[in-house]
């Protein structure tokens, strides 16, 4: 399981997650960050630092949400 960032951070991106990310899986573009679910450790360091609530455990991503855990994905996937 990974940790999601969802619509909360479009065009906020904070940025609080990239330096509080021990693995460094964390990754913007323009519209928002995204975390690398296959190097997130799950320590749930973002989670607690996001000022908008915008990250969530894999597993507890809002229903109106969901469509983001693919979108976390397909960034990273795109990236190799
Ligand atoms: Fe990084 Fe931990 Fe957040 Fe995963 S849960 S993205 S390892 S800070």
């Amino acid at each position: 399981m990974a940790f999601v960032i969802t619509s909360a951070c479009e065009n906020e991106k904070a940025g609080e997650c990239i330096e509080t990310c021990p693995v460094d899986c964390i990754v913007e573009d323009q519209k928002q960050m995204y975390i690398d679910p296959d190097v997130c450790i799950d320590c749930g360091a973002c989670e607690a630092v996001c000022p908008v609530e915008a990250i969530y455990p894999e597993d507890e991503v809002p229903e109106s949400e969901q469509k983001y855990i693919q979108i976390n994905r397909d960034f990273f996937k795109s990236r190799s």
